[in-house]
Formats: C-alpha cells, structure tokens, sequence
C-alpha cells in the first residue's frame, strides 16, 4: 500500500501464517513536506533519523507480521513524542492548549525541531502537521492493533528503533559498565508484560548481544499510547545499537553486518512467537 501523501507505508503481512505481531518504524523517515523530498541529504537533522530501520525489518512481513514505516521525517512532526511536548517560544502566537514540555523539548526534539530548523511556527502550521502526519499515523496502528487483537486475544507491537553508539550508555543502572547492542523498553513493565522483554534479552543475549532494560531509553509516546498490558496489548521498545549495521559518519549501511543483523533479528522474533510469552 503506498500513501500518496508521503505518510506511511504499511506492508502487510505476505504469510499465510500470520503472528500476532505489529512492527512499526517511526523515526526512518526523510521527507520533509517543506524542506522537500531529501531534507536529510543536508546532514543537519541526520543523527535524529533512525536511518534504514525500516529496511532492517523488511522480513517482517514474509515472517507472518504487519510493517508500518513512516516516511515523513521525525524533525517535521515526532510520532514518538505527546501532543503536548513542545515550548511556547516555538510559536509566533500562543498554543490554543496546555504544554508539557518534557526534557526532549528542551534540548529541541519534542513534537518538532524547531531548533534544529531554525525557525518559529504559527500554530495553525503545527496542528495542520498534527492533523495529517500525526494522527494518521498513530491510527494505522491503532487499526492494526485492534485488527490483530481480534483475530489472537492479544497482540505485541514492537516500536522500532536505532541509535547512535555514543548514547547507548546506561544512564540509570551504575553497576552497567558497557555500551549496549539493544535495548529493550516497556516503560518498566507499563507498556507490556515484564515476560516479553525479558524472553527477548535473553534471545539476544544467547546470540552475543549485549542488552540493557528501559536504561537509557524508557520508551516515549508510541508505546505509552498503545500498550495496554492488562487488556492484552502489549507495546515494547527495541533500540539497536547503530554501529551493528551502520557506518554512522558515511551514513551508509555496512553489508555484512547489516545482513547479520537482520537474520538474528528475524530468527529472534520467530523464536519469540514459538516462546509463546504472550500467553
Ligand atoms: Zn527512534
């Protein structure tokens, strides 16, 4: 399916044994509405993108699953963070609701950049990208969830995500004393059943990864909004480590190791649907 306004892409699956699985890539995204097609050919927003995550999981739909990926660019609207998360001297006229900025907006990554673009906004501008990036967004998943809800009792949605090398420190547990490969987040168990990551750890584990747990990534709004454990629904965070499938100065993948990633990543998810942890 292919959005003509440049939204999403959602693959579905291409199994005739479908999981109960939804996996989404928020933040792969380049297009800019305004900037034009390529605003990341630039350079100036590239550590925010989350670059070829949404091709790392394009065996998802083969493996029985639902993939959704963004394409707008997360400096242009951020699915990933509350409608709420932005600072008013953003705007050249007042927010018509309340902000709750958290300390992503202070250092200029809330629900837009506008530091890093270097301009203020009209608030009409900013609920328009609400409206037709935002919203539309969220409620693919919102569907699929419910779609795959229906068909299992339950279902996993996994909120893909990479980042670079330098940050993936603990920042909470002083007794972690390495960067991590892969973190796993579920908000410390709001977000999805503490089974679920822990099952998932130890499968990277057991493949020589090195893993961490809500430490330094919780998970933001993605998971918060749509992970609903009590009734079944369970939303979990995985961010990668970008030096496993990225040179992270050239910006291109490297093959081999992009290519074992991506079979350990598939292996891993298959096992996890065999581990039956949802159940
Ligand atoms: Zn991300």
């Amino acid at each position: 399916m292919h959005s003509d306004k440049r939204i999403y892409h959602l693959i579905p699956s291409k199994n005739e044994e479908n999981l109960p699985f939804l996996f989404e890539s928020p933040h792969s995204g380049t297009f800019h509405p305004e900037d034009g097609d390529e605003h990341i050919a630039s350079g100036k927003v590239f550590p925010g993108v989350d670059r070829f995550v949404d091709e790392l999981f394009a065996f998802v739909p083969d493996m029985g699953a639902p993939l959704i990926h963004a394409d707008f660019c997360r400096c242009y609207i951020d699915p990933n963070r509350a409608l709420d998360d932005m600072r008013p001297e953003w705007f050249d006229a007042p927010w018509p609701h309340p902000l709750n900025p958290s300390e992503k907006s202070a250092n200029g990554i809330g629900l837009i950049w506008p530091k890093k673009c270097g301009i203020t906004h009209s608030p009409d501008d900013i609920q328009d990208r609400i409206d037709r990036y935002y919203r539309p967004y969220h409620q693919v998943i919102r569907d699929e969830i419910d779609r795959l809800h229906e068909q299992f009792g339950h279902v996993l949605h996994i909120s893909c995500h990479s980042a670079p090398h330098k940050i993936m420190k603990p920042q909470i547990n002083p007794r972690v004393n390495y960067t991590a490969d892969i973190v796993i987040s579920d908000q410390f168990g709001q977000t999805a059943d503490a089974r679920i990551g822990r099952a998932l750890r130890n499968m990277f584990k057991n493949k020589g990864y090195k893993t961490m747990s809500n430490d330094p990534f919780q998970g933001d709004e993605l998971i918060r909004a749509h992970g609903s454990p009590q009734n079944n629904r369970h939303s979990i965070q995985i961010e990668i480590n970008r030096a496993l499938y990225m040179d992270e100065a050239k910006i291109k993948r490297s093959a081999k190791k992009f290519s074992k990633l991506q079979n350990d990543l598939h292996e891993i998810f298959t096992q996890l649907h065999k581990a039956h942890p949802l159940t």
